[in-house]
């Protein structure tokens, strides 16, 4: 869909980072040491694109990363690693779809080509969400539990549990990568300008997303920075008000 490498492809730290956009809006982040080509795929479903994702690009698959058990997210699991084998590396939840070979939770710690990512339990989207952050690459995968402007929908938790997800992301430093697991930012960008109408940094962003989607550019990945400024659920007083924002979001259009 026209999607120019230059926007696909973010360099920062060592590591390069890659979507795959499939599905609807979903996309697979592939993580890349660019001298070997070592590469692990976050939330991949389903299993061919990402497959061939990975073929074109001459890269060596050697993990999975699953945020959450969603089949969105998860369903590429058993076919990549029936077709190349590789390590699965997952929450708990995640075997309700596939067999995890490393079963991981808050604090344990997982490494891509070298680089480490510490795991941090982020529940309410599902029970057992997990995200990877790189802190040395400065970007943290969060799956369902964060989005550009946005935040995920409450399946198997709190608005309170959500809330103190939204505060922990955004207390990172400013200039660290967010990759989410979905194209909302538009949507979402709508919905942020309707609750903050006086927010130009808002509008000016609304308008961004815009004209990237217009042009067929994937938004990703945001900044802590930005979703500090622009995030409605981020910049929430406390969870009531939270709560009363996932509310109206839900029924928005
Ligand atoms: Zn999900
Ligand atoms: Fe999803």
């Amino acid at each position: 869909m026209g999607l120019d490498a230059e926007h696909r492809g973010v360099v920062m730290g060592r590591l390069t980072v890659t979507a795959v956009p499939v599905l609807n809006d979903n996309y697979v982040w592939l993580i890349t040491d660019p001298d070997s080509g070592e590469t692990a795929a976050v939330d991949p479903s389903p299993t061919e694109p990402v497959l061939e994702a990975v073929a074109a690009q001459g890269l060596r698959l050697t993990q999975v990363l699953n945020t959450h058990w969603h089949p969105d997210h998860t369903g590429g699991n058993r076919g990549i690693k029936a077709a190349i084998g590789c390590t699965i590396i997952a929450p708990a939840e995640a075997e309700r779809v596939s067999k995890v070979d490393r079963v991981v939770s808050e604090g344990d710690r997982v490494t891509v080509a070298g680089a480490e990512a510490v795991v941090w339990d982020i529940p309410a989207h599902t029970a057992g969400h997990i995200a990877f952050y790189f802190e040395n690459e400065g970007m943290i995968f969060v799956g369902d539990t964060m989005f550009a402007m946005g935040c995920g929908r409450l399946f198997e938790g709190t608005a309170e549990q959500m809330y103190s997800n939204m505060q922990r992301i955004a207390d990172l430093p400013g200039d660290v990568r967010i990759y989410c697991g979905h194209e909302y930012t538009l949507a979402n960008a709508r919905f942020a300008a309707h609750v903050e109408p006086e927010n130009e940094e808002v509008t000016r962003r609304l308008k961004q997303a815009f004209a990237e989607r217009e042009a067929g550019q994937i938004t990703l990945p945001t900044t802590v920075a930005e979703e500090r400024a622009t995030n409605p659920f981020v910049r929430a007083k406390n969870s009531q008000d939270f709560a009363e924002l996932r509310t109206a979001k839900d029924s928005f259009r």
